[in-house]
C-alpha cells in the first residue's frame, strides 16, 4: 500500500512547492537520511545512510550496530520521522530576505520492524551497496559480510505511513532581481553533484 497524506504531512508554507509525484525519485537519489525520534521526551536527529527502492515504495531500510541507541529504539517499533534532502543550488538576491536555496526534500513518518531473515538481510545490503556504488558486484569487487558481522548488525525496515515532498527551483525572486540596473547582484550557484 502506498503511503498517504494527512495533517502531519501537509505542506503549509509554499504549498505550491509540493511535488508529491517526485517523492520516490528523491528518496531513490538521496544519500543521507536524517532520522528523528523521541526518547523520554527528548528529541534526537541522527544522520544515517539508508536504502530505498521505488519497487517497494512504502519501505525504507536503515542499519547499524545492535548497540546503537537509535537502532534499539527503532527495533522496538517507536515512531520515527525521516528527512532526505537534495541541495541543487544556492540562490542570491539583491535583497537579504530573498536569498534562498534550490532543493528537493522528503519527510516520511513511520515505524520499523527488524529484518531477521538472513537471506533478506543479505539481499537488502547487496541492493543498498549497488545503490551507493553502482557497478560494484558482490563476489567480484567485494566479499560478502561474514555471519559474525551480520549478527552484530541490526537491519530495520521502516514502513512509511505518510510522506510529503517539496522542491524549490529557479532563480532569485526578490522585487529587484529582474532589474539589471538595480543596486546589488542576483543569481544562482548550481551545485554539482546535486545531492547531499
Ligand atoms: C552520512 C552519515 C551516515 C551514517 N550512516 C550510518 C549508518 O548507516 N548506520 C549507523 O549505525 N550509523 C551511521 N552513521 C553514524 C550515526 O550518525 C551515529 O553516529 C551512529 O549510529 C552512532 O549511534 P549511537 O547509538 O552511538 O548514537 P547515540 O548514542 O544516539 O548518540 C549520542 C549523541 O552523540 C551525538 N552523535 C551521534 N551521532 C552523531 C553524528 N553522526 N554527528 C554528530 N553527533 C552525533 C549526538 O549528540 C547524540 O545525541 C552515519 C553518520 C553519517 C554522518
Amino acid at each position: 500500500m502506498e503511503p498517504t497524506h494527512g495533517p502531519r504531512s501537509t505542506i503549509r508554507r509554499h504549498p505550491e512547492r509540493a511535488v508529491p509525484d517526485e517523492v520516490k525519485e528523491i528518496l531513490a537519489a538521496g544519500l543521507v537520511a536524517h532520522v528523528g525520534f523521541c526518547e523520554d521526551g527528548q528529541p534526537f536527529v541522527i544522520p544515517m545512510s539508508y536504502h530505498y527502492s521505488p519497487t517497494r515504495p512504502n519501505r525504507l531500510y536503515l542499519h547499524g550496530s545492535r548497540d546503537s541507541r537509535l537502532m534499539r529504539l527503532l527495533a522496538s517499533g517507536a515512531a520515527v520521522s525521516i528527512a532526505v534532502t537534495l541541495v541543487d543550488g544556492l540562490v542570491y538576491s539583491r535583497t537579504a530576505f530573498n536569498h534562498s536555496m534550490n532543493y528537493q526534500s522528503v519527510v516520511c513518518f513511520g515505524r520499523a520492524r527488524v529484518v531477521e531473515d538472513e537471506v533478506e538481510q543479505r539481499r537488502h545490503f547487496e541492493e543498498m551497496t549497488a545503490r551507493y556504488f553502482p557497478g560494484r558486484t558482490l563476489g567480484k569487487d567485494y566479499a560478502p559480510a561474514t555471519a559474525q558481522q551480520l549478527a552484530a548488525t541490526l537491519l530495520v525496515e521502516v514502513e512509511i505511513e505518510e510522506w510529503s515532498a517539496k522542491a524549490r527551483r529557479g532563480g532569485p525572486r526578490g522585487p529587484y532581481d529582474d532589474d539589471p540596473d538595480a543596486r546589488g547582484s542576483a543569481g544562482l550557484v548550481p551545485l554539482e553533484p546535486p545531492r547531499t
